[in-house]
């Protein structure tokens, strides 16, 4: 397995505004090394103490992005450094986040975690509640919060044509959102979707920021 091939390979066809997410969860610091030597500045991880010790020992001008359930008691660890949290999905944890980044006067980006997919397990907002939020205008409470844009994981199928259907529901409310509430704001921009195995498709319905593990790393252990 190589590596930074894999990398290049996945990075080659990509439109320009789209970035990638190497998700290095589970990998050894060694493989994160060899992206890092190959590049790649963005990794995502989705447990907190996992990340801890990756962010300690590994180059500080990585750009660390959780995007996994995060526990609101756990925030506090990942405050001092974190660039982004894709997978925001209550208030609860917004408003710790939120205390935790002015704590360490960050401003911390943030993504609403939309629920898609069909399944029951996956964590997330539904629409109604994203609604809700923007009507009671919530993101303004939160000052030491970028509101960055959405984030979804579509169903684990083999159907592409539901897949296909689950983000373009999710992009077009980005773009709703874009164009009303959020219009004017720059840092409204970001659509979090797609992952190894449904990253094109995400990519054709809009998609900015793709997270990608299995493609470059292999399988996880
Ligand atoms: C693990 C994970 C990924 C990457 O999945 P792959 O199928 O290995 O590309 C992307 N997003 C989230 C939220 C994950 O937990």
């Amino acid at each position: 397995m190589n590596i930074a091939f894999r990398l290049n390979r996945i990075k080659e066809d990509l439109p320009a505004n789209v970035r990638l997410v190497a998700v290095s969860k589970l990998h050894k610091f060694s493989a994160i090394e060899e992206a890092y030597h190959a590049g790649q500045r963005l990794f995502g991880e989705n447990r907190v103490q996992e990340l801890l010790s990756k962010y300690e020992q590994l180059p500080k001008d990585i750009e660390w992005h959780f995007i996994g359930h995060l526990q609101v008691n756990k925030v506090k660890y990942i405050a001092p450094f974190i660039a982004m949290v894709h997978s925001v999905d209550s208030i609860k944890l917004l408003n710790e986040l939120n205390d935790y980044a002015g704590k360490f006067n960050r401003r911390v980006k943030v993504l609403l975690q939309v629920h898609i997919a069909q399944e029951e397990s996956k964590f997330g907002f539904s629409f109604d509640a994203i609604e809700d939020f923007i009507n009671n205008k919530m993101p303004e409470r939160f000052s030491h919060l970028i509101m960055a844009g959405l984030m979804g994981m579509a169903t684990f199928t083999e159907d592409k044509e539901q897949i296909r259907a689950e983000f373009a529901g999710l992009s077009a409310l980005f773009f709703r959102l874009k164009e009303s509430y959020f219009s004017g704001n720059e840092d409204f921009k970001e659509l979090s979707m797609g992952m190894s195995d449904d990253y094109p498709i995400a990519i054709k319905e809009g998609s900015t920021l793709i997270r990608i593990g299995t493609k470059i790393f292999g399988e996880r252990n």
